[in-house]
């Protein structure tokens, strides 16, 4: 057989019911018959992920990580052999393989494991006999053959590794929308599409709540040289390339704004300002896998200082297990805890002088009556913590101030 090797992904929501998963297989077909050989990865149909986690919760309280992850790595199963069972039945040979079929290799970190190898042996081989390759996403398997899941929206990672293990020339991404917008455009109507986007602030954007797309799949791309188109499964609409450059299209300093309600707030108060203490506190965090983002320590009074962190709200009851006995031990007097904040984030690779940036981003949410609580910057990004309430009208003004309504 020969034939361009093309993968592609397909969301949840895309494969969200029968109709839908039967509708996917049409595009694929249509594909083939345009002649490409096709390998799909596909996540599980709909809110299937979070019933899973739901149901395993009302069993523990703390689900044992090999186990949900095994039983997680089921919703994919379900919706890969779903979709190789309606090519088959449209007249277009196809096979589904779990993540450990079609060589999947990751490390033993459940629930967030890294693909360390992908061996695409058996995907050849079952490409060389014209079946089309229906892989389940979000999942892998250890040396010790364990079943790993990668971590929330991890299906597009499932195919930015497969297409760089295939010499694929790109990975296609559809989802539920037309492609990468300067905000959610379910948050503000207004949105602007484009029609490429750099890794890098692709990167920042993802990392910072935009989940059209997982972070660790760009940061794949970015390293293989693997450029991501994303585009809508339900329209032929031209959707957005993410690639290295060099890059056609004239634009704003700041690009999008991205928001996040996943974050947990632990503030230590009365910390002893000696050497050693944050080092005391973060290494255990660390260690367990714990991401701490946004640190904050503030200016110390009577060599006491207060230390803030932000964590993802899932992990929110694991930090507090590891910081609250460190805290007693170094005689600090209270530890606390918030889950009603949010991450408002300006972004753009343009924004060299962020001062005058930062300054525009915080009269706007002033004069929008919102308080800002934390503020983080990198070289391309300013983050506000604000209260999760004001999220919707945060962006909104933001698109607005930054002129992200003429794209
Ligand atoms: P899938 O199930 O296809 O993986 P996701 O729900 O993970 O889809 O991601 C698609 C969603 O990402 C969209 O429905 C949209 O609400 C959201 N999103 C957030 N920020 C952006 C953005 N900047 N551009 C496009 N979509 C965005
Ligand atoms: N099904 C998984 C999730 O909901 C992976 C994915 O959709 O990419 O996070
Ligand atoms: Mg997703």
């Amino acid at each position: 057989m020969s034939g361009r090797v093309v993968v592609q992904k397909y969301g949840g929501t895309s494969v969200g019911d029968a109709e839908r998963i039967k509708h996917v297989a049409e595009r694929i077909v249509a594909r083939v018959q345009a002649g490409d050989r096709l390998v799909v990865v596909v996540s599980a149909m709909g809110e299937t992920t979070d019933e899973l986690i739901a149901l395993a919760q009302q069993m523990t309280d703390e689900p044992e990580a090999r186990e949900l992850d095994l039983l997680l790595s089921t919703g994919e199963i379900v919706s890969s052999t779903l979709l190789a069972m309606a090519l088959k039945h449209a007249g277009q040979p196809a096979v589904a393989l779990s993540g450990a079929q079609a060589g999947i290799g990751t490390d033993r970190r459940y629930g967030r494991a890294r693909i360390l190898s992908v061996d695409p042996k058996r995907i050849r081989q079952e490409l060389d006999t014209g079946r089309v390759v229906i892989v389940a996403g979000f999942q892998g398997i250890t040396e010790e053959e364990d079943t790993t899941t990668l971590g929330r929206g991890g299906s597009d990672t499932t195919a930015v590794a497969l297409a760089a293990g295939l010499g694929a020339e790109r990975a296609e991404i559809y989802t539920d929308v037309e492609g990468i917008y300067n905000a959610d455009p379910r948050l503000v109507p207004e949105a602007q599409k484009f029609s490429e986007v750099s890794y890098e602030e692709m990167l920042e954007l993802a990392s910072y709540g935009a989940k059209v797309m997982h972070p660790r799949a760009v940061e794949l791309g970015a390293v293989q040289g693997v450029p991501i188109y994303v585009a809508s499964s339900f329209s032929e609409a031209p959707g957005t390339l993410i690639h290295g450059g060099p890059f056609m299209e004239q634009r704003n300093k700041v690009l999008a704004i991205a928001q996040d309600t996943d974050v947990a707030r632990i503030t230590i108060r009365g910390v002893p300002d000696r050497p050693g203490i944050a080092a005391h506190l973060f290494e255990p965090l660390g260690e367990s896998g714990i991401s701490v983002d946004t640190i904050v320590q503030n200016a110390s009074v009577e060599r006491l200082t207060d230390l803030t962190f932000t964590v993802s709200r899932s992990e929110l009851n694991r930090a507090l297990d590891i910081v609250k006995p460190v805290a007693l031990e170094i005689e600090a007097p209270s530890v606390l805890a918030d889950t009603h904040l949010a991450k408002v984030s300006i972004v753009g690779a343009g924004m060299t002088s962020t001062a005058g940036y930062a300054g525009r981003m915080f009269r706007t949410l002033f004069e929008a009556g919102i308080n800002i609580e934390l503020i983080t910057t990198s070289e391309i990004r300013i983050t506000c913590l604000i209260d999760e309430k004001q999220v919707r009208e945060a962006v909104r003004a933001l698109h607005k101030a930054f002129e992200l309504e003429e794209g």
